[in-house]
């Protein structure tokens, strides 16, 4: 999972060590509005709210939040949060096109966050030219706020006027609480509806009014922006009679929504106070248990041996590879104090380990016959990211393995680098039941500092976008150099004898990313959907069948029977689990279970007490079938290899369908749109790369700014390139240049 690292402005995380003063503070950006300023707004505003009988249901007060995802974490994160059910109202500001003498007249549309706010749609609606969303200027000069402050409460009677206020109509008539910034990216206020739209209400004058609209209904009637992009009917996200334990969103119409609440609601992690790092809670633990039992076995085999390396690393030691360090540097965590007093020279928490092993490696390799040298730690790392954090896949601080080996020649390095991202692939496929792709990265793409970088990439359907699994790199002898570690032997193959040769080095990594990956790709409106390899319970009996009128005991023997069975399951090697609990009826057991993910179910009822039988239901497909009780451990055994093949099969299905060979320009843009990953003849070279993401960023028009409008980037250069056809040298060219293509390489927007 190492990523290069994006070129962001180098910010300083403080982390400040005496129990005291634990507030790691940040150097960022200065807001528009002074602190004096909010607080004015803030007596201002309650007053106002107060005049007209608006009374929030909760202020609260958190760090500050620049995306809908840090929002709502920040919120679900804070005690004076009135409830988890609550949303968000996003508050976009558009700009028509007009002269540049004139002044524009800005649109201001109050939505949902799950609304889909159509741009094309709504400027055709009004009747106004190419509306784009307003720019920092603009917001500035009409509200004095970042767009991370404004809400429906940045209308006044001075803005009022001077706006075109769209309002969702939804809002008015729904009952759910929302949340609304109170001018600031750190507070907010929870409104009803109704709230919201009495506030609205009391601006309005005989001349300007604001417009309620129907967003569902425009996008409906929109012009279809590209003919090969089929865009999905509009629902709603919310999930018709969807109460408490269901998922409540819809995985196909809010991708986001549903994957925060599969996580919340199956149990698998719980918000922190920290932003951007998250609690696993044992449901999720569980897998990632499993996940390195069997990848320690594997790595054990090949000689590999485990061990631990401090998590603090100097800053001469850390920096001492240029590229490496320009890689990770954006972030990396620092330690700048001890109590109150200042370190001497801030020591940074390890993005990884290469430069905090290796000097050791120096050390401890002495000759080739200390070679190879292969250690793997199990451990976290700590990347201070800036983007919108989302669970197991874009974390501040998360686990992982990361593996580093030395040998004599560049042959035996390379084959680990592949034996290696093989065991990866085994992870996804039969393990998580993921299909992915092993490949090559591209040198854009390619680790910070290292030879060159082999991957997995995944694929999300939802969404459309590859998603890199796990990469294993050789960084050849960059690590090794002398003006470096110095990791060098004498060279026994040099007939001299006076001959030395720098170390051949390796690092991979994987992490319990693979666990988000799993959820995206399996999960569905009832909730997670486990593969039975990685399910820390595979099969969950459930009683069924009892009544009011049922004597205690046919109870006891059904409960009894239940109990029984889960213990023959257990002898045969299940991981099965009786669910006896009283109070709570069959249907809701149904739920709970579907909810976290658990493959198979067993039913028991007084009929199938008496046929000595079972009822099976699978979670992955819902099928139900009666098996005898005699042999249970083997019947169960085998379908649940089968419900864990199934759902491989499905996936791959899917991945390898959305895997679109294209050969002209024209093409790439709507295969992106129609939620497909590009396979294309590529030229590799990395100026054409920057293109490529440039236009097709460009091209696919922005709706909103949460709309997926990220340029592609390649993927891979996938190793089996025998399924496309073949690359005539000379002959095939590259669609995006027209230079000479090389090789068949993947290209996609991504994670
Ligand atoms: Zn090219």
């Amino acid at each position: 999972m190492l990523v290069r690292a994006r070129v962001l402005p180098t910010r300083l995380v403080h982390i400040v060590a005496s129990r005291r003063q634990l507030r790691p503070c940040q150097r960022v950006e200065s807001f528009p509005l002074s602190r004096r300023q909010t607080l004015f707004h803030t007596n201002t505003m309650d007053s106002l709210l107060a005049s007209l009988s608006i009374t929030p249901a909760a202020r609260v007060s958190h760090s500050e939040t620049s995306s809908p995802a840090t929002w709502r974490e920040a919120l679900a994160a804070n005690a004076s949060t009135p409830t988890n059910s609550f949303e968000l109202i996003k508050t976009l500001v558009f700009k028509p096109k007009t002269a540049k003498t004139a002044v524009p007249v800005p649109v201001v549309v109050i939505a949902r966050d799950d609304t889909e706010t159509n741009s094309g749609a709504l400027g055709k609606k009004l009747n106004l030219k190419e509306l784009r969303l307003a720019s920092e200027d603009l917001l500035t000069e009409f509200f004095a706020l970042d767009k991370n402050s404004l809400s429906p409460l940045a209308l006044n009677e001075t803005t009022f006027p001077k706006v075109v206020t769209v309002v969702d109509a939804s809002i008015a008539s729904s009952s759910s609480l929302f949340a609304i910034r109170a001018l600031s990216s750190s507070a907010t206020l929870f409104l009803s509806g109704k709230d919201i739209l009495t506030y609205l209400r009391h601006l309005e004058t005989d001349a300007v009014k604001i417009q309620e609209l129907d967003f569902a209904n425009l996008a409906a009637s929109a012009p279809a922006p590209a003919p090969s992009s089929s865009k999905p009917e509009k629902e709603d996200a919310k999930i018709e009679g969807a109460v408490q334990i269901a998922i409540g969103v819809k995985k196909e119409v809010d991708f986001a929504g549903w994957y925060t609440n599969v996580l919340i609601k199956a149990d698998m992690l719980d918000y922190y106070s920290v932003s951007g790092c998250y609690i696993l809670k044992p449901w999720s633990y569980s897998i990632w248990e499993e996940i390195t039992q069997w990848f320690n076995a594997e790595i054990k085999e090949l000689g590999v041996q485990n061990s631990y390396f401090p998590m603090f690393v100097s800053q001469k030691v850390l920096e001492r590879e240029k590229d490496h360090i320009e890689g990770f540097s954006p972030e990396v965590a620092w330690v700048t104090k001890a109590g109150n007093s200042d370190l001497e020279e801030p020591i940074a928490i390890r993005p990884t380990s290469e430069t905090a092993m290796y000097p050791y490696y120096a050390k401890w390799i002495k000759s080739h016959r200390d070679l190879p040298l292969k250690l793997n730690q199990w451990n976290s790392v700590v990347r201070w990211e800036f983007k919108n954090p989302q669970p197991f896949l874009r974390t501040r601080e998360f686990l992982w393995q990361e593996g580093h080996t030395a040998f004599l020649t560049k042959a035996e390095a390379d084959t680990e680098v592949r034996q290696i991202l093989d065991l990866y692939r085994r992870v996804f496929e039969e393990l998580l039941a993921v299909p992915v792709i092993p490949g090559i990265k591209s040198e854009k793409e390619k680790f910070a500092g290292g030879l060159y970088t082999t991957t997995v990439e995944g694929f999300i359907p939802t969404s459309g976008r590859g998603i890199q699994g796990a990469t294993s790199h050789c960084l050849g002898q960059n690590f090794s150099r002398p003006e470096m570690f110095n990791i060098v032997v004498e060279d026994p193959n040099d007939p001299t004898g006076q001959g030395k040769t720098y170390v051949w080095q390796n690092s991979w990594g994987l992490s319990t990313r693979t666990i988000g990956v799993m959820v995206m790709v399996h999960g569905d409106n009832q909730g997670l959907v486990l593969p039975p390899r990685v399910a820390s319970v595979q099969t969950v009996i459930v009683p069924c069948g009892i009544t009011a009128k049922s004597t205690d005991e046919t109870r006891a023997q059904i409960n009894n029977a239940c109990a029984d069975l889960a213990k023959t399951l257990k002898k045969a090697g299940i991981r099965a689990k009786a669910d006896l609990r009283d109070g709570y009826t069959p249907g809701y057991k149904f739920n709970d279970w579907e909810q976290k993910g658990v493959p198979l179910r067993l039913e028991i009822g007084p009929n199938d007490l008496a046929k000595q039988q079972t009822l099976t239901v699978r979670r992955d497909t819902g099928a139900k079938n009666p098996i005898s009780l005699a042999d249970i451990g083997a019947t169960v055994s085998a379908l649940l290899d089968k419900i864990q093949n199934d759902m491989y099969t499905k996936a791959k299905m899917t991945y390898d369908s959305s895997l679109k060979e294209v050969t002209r320009w024209d093409d790439v843009v709507p295969t992106l749109d129609n939620k497909c990953v590009v396979v294309m003849p590529w030229c590799e070279v990395e100026a054409c790369e920057d293109d490529i993401k440039e236009r097709s960023g460009r091209a696919s028009e922005p709706q909103d700014e949460r709309a997926p409008s990220a340029g592609a980037k390649s993927l891979c250069i996938p190793f089996d390139q025998a399924r496309w056809t073949p690359i005539v040298p000379g002959q095939t060219k590259c669609p995006a240049c027209g230079k000479d293509a090389k090789r068949w390489t993947m290209f996609g927007r991504s994670y």
